[in-house]
């Protein structure tokens, strides 16, 4: 854990947030700023930089999150509708926090390409 890290204060309980779902080792809680009708943020409770610090041993890890985003659309009813996940990565995708995350959005048309 990284004592500044804001989502690890989450993962750690130090922080409230609207936690929806808890894996062995993802947590999952609504955007504090969304950005659509249905805003979820996926995090690794171990502290990863970006995606760019995925490596060897974290392919269950991303089965893991993969999976909770296909049951939290199902469960907030945008399976049907259609959703997006992305995980901004570094400066120019406009990464504000530096600890791994997907967006879950949907609920909303969006456009192509995000801006
Ligand atoms: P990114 O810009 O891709 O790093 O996304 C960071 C996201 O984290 C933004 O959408 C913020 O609104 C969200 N965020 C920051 N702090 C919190 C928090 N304490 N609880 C929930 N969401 C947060
Ligand atoms: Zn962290």
């Amino acid at each position: 854990m990284d004592a500044d890290c804001p989502f690890c204060r989450i993962v750690a309980g130090e922080v409230p947030a609207q936690i929806l779902r808890q894996t062995e080792h993802v947590v999952a809680f609504r955007d504090i700023n969304p950005q659509a009708p249905t805003h979820i943020l996926l995090v690794p409770k171990e502290h990863l930089r970006s995606l760019e610090e995925i490596g060897e041993g974290h392919e269950s890890l991303l089965v893991e999150m993969i999976q909770a985003a296909v049951q939290l659309a199902r469960a907030d009813g945008v399976d049907r509708t259609g959703w997006r996940l992305v995980a901004n990565t570094g400066a120019d995708a406009g990464q504000s926090v530096h600890h791994l995350h997907f967006h879950l959005l949907g609920g909303r048309r969006m456009a192509w390409p995000p801006g």
